[in-house]
């Protein structure tokens, strides 16, 4: 390997970080000041955001520890036959970066993710030092992520454990069939039971600290993962019902979703384009379906078409409405909170108001239309002191009533 400067090996490892889909500050404009003028980037590597436990947002220095890879899965640009510039930082090239972009106040945290190299138990060892270093050696108090390698010994996991907030193993695929195919050397169970581990490790340390308070913490910000979509064959159904299998199970605190990117030089069992944008936002309404308005994972799955996916053209909260016209409308001033959840356009925070504000007097149509982005979508679905929807019996008709009219595309326009 060419010796590279941290710079460039910053570069090239901030960027095969990206693949990974806890950032959502990705996709805009390449802008820059180095020419002197002007002030600030967007061309600044490595730096995203994350939400803490409590809701705050952080910025973490977000990379890989190595680019390079012992094995070959197809989706990835980082498997061992993809034609990629390699590079690695040392442990202790990270703990450097890491405490000088925070005494730079550029970061908040560290995300640290790796190809494999050697062995399984040497990357992970390798991720360990660079936690152990920074809270050991320079008492880092800030946020620390790391992914860690599902068939790594489990002594080295519960070690990263010990210094990391948050753990993450990536199920990769939301179907068996799905990782025996593009990722062969991975193994669903190895993966399942590296979570189930986790899980039984994180139960024992929140026991431990309602006994102790001196217990030591253990990922005290949970587990998560993530999934690609689109890279084979599943459909938002088998996604949902994967999802859901794995908050049950294992008691995440997010499952991501990443769109898969077409990579050069792809394997042929690859399609060639990458699914719609769309399609990943959907699938976070859905899950936000399952998290926060309490509906059921077959609810959500009933708002998919034939072929099991989610439409891309309205959320699918309103398409399980539209679906479900014998659920509404509901009263504004008499619905439980659990009803109020299911009407379109209703997020959490409107119906705490809706809640609050109608122990005082009965709410009007403008009251709530005060609490939502749209009042043309909530209207079919709510009674209200002043409103009574028109019957509508069509569903396709209510779908056109609601729904933004497509506009036809100017052909000439530069
Ligand atoms: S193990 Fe990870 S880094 Fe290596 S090829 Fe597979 S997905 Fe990529």
């Amino acid at each position: 390997m060419a010796q590279l400067d941290t710079r460039e090996k910053l570069g090239i490892l901030a960027d095969a970080a990206k693949y990974d889909a806890s950032c959502a500050s990705s996709g805009t404009a390449k802008r820059n000041s180095r020419d002197g003028k002007g002030l600030g980037s967007t061309e600044g590597m490595g730096i995203c955001h994350a939400y803490a436990p409590d809701g705050r947002c952080i910025s973490l220095l977000k990379i890989l520890l190595t680019n390079s890879c012992i094995y070959d899965c197809h989706y990835c640009i980082n498997r061992k036959s993809s034609n990629v510039r390699r590079a690695r930082f040392t442990a202790e090239e990270v703990v450097k970066l890491t405490i000088a972009f925070y005494k730079r106040n550029y970061i908040e945290g560290l995300f640290l993710s790796s190809g494999i190299i050697r062995s399984s138990d040497y990357t992970m060892e390798q991720m360990v030092e660079v936690a152990r270093s920074l809270r050991e050696n320079h008492h880092f108090r800030g946020y620390i992520h790391l992914k860690t390698i599902p068939d790594a010994d489990p002594e080295l996991v519960h070690l990263a454990g010990l210094y990391a907030d948050r753990l993450s193993i990536n199920v990769e695929l939301p179907t068996v069939s799905g990782l025996a195919q593009l990722a062969p050397e991975k193994s669903a169970e190895q993966i399942a039971g590296a979570m189930g581990d986790l899980k039984s490790a994180i139960d024992d340390q929140q026991d431990a600290r309602r006994r102790y308070r001196s217990a030591p913490n253990f990922a005290p910000a949970g587990q998560s993962t993530q999934m690609i979509v689109g890279a084979d064959g599943a459909s938002d159904g088998d996604i949902i019902a994967s999802a859901s299998g794995l908050y049950d199970r294992y008691a995440l605190r997010r499952v991501y979703y990443s769109a898969f990117s077409p990579i050069p030089d792809a394997s042929a069992v690859l399609p060639l384009q990458r699914p719609p944008l769309m399609r990943e936002h959907r699938l976070y309404q859905s899950d936000w379906m399952m998290r926060f308005y309490g509906y059921s994972p077959r609810e959500v799955a009933a708002a998919t078409d034939d072929s099991g996916m989610l439409p891309l053209d309205m959320d699918p909260k309103l398409a399980w409405a539209l679906k479900h016209r014998e659920s509404f409308p509901v009263d504004v001033n008499r619905a439980t909170r659990e009803q109020l959840l299911r009407v379109p356009g209703l997020g959490t925070k409107a119906v705490a108001s809706i809640l609050t504000s109608r122990r005082w007097r009965r709410l009007r149509l403008d009251d709530v239309g005060r609490l939502t982005v749209s009042i043309a979508k909530i209207r079919p679905f709510l009674i209200a002191a002043d409103w009574t929807p028109a019957r509508i019996d069509n569903g396709a008709d209510l779908r056109l009533a609601i729904t933004p009219k497509p506009k036809q595309m100017e052909l000439f326009v530069a």
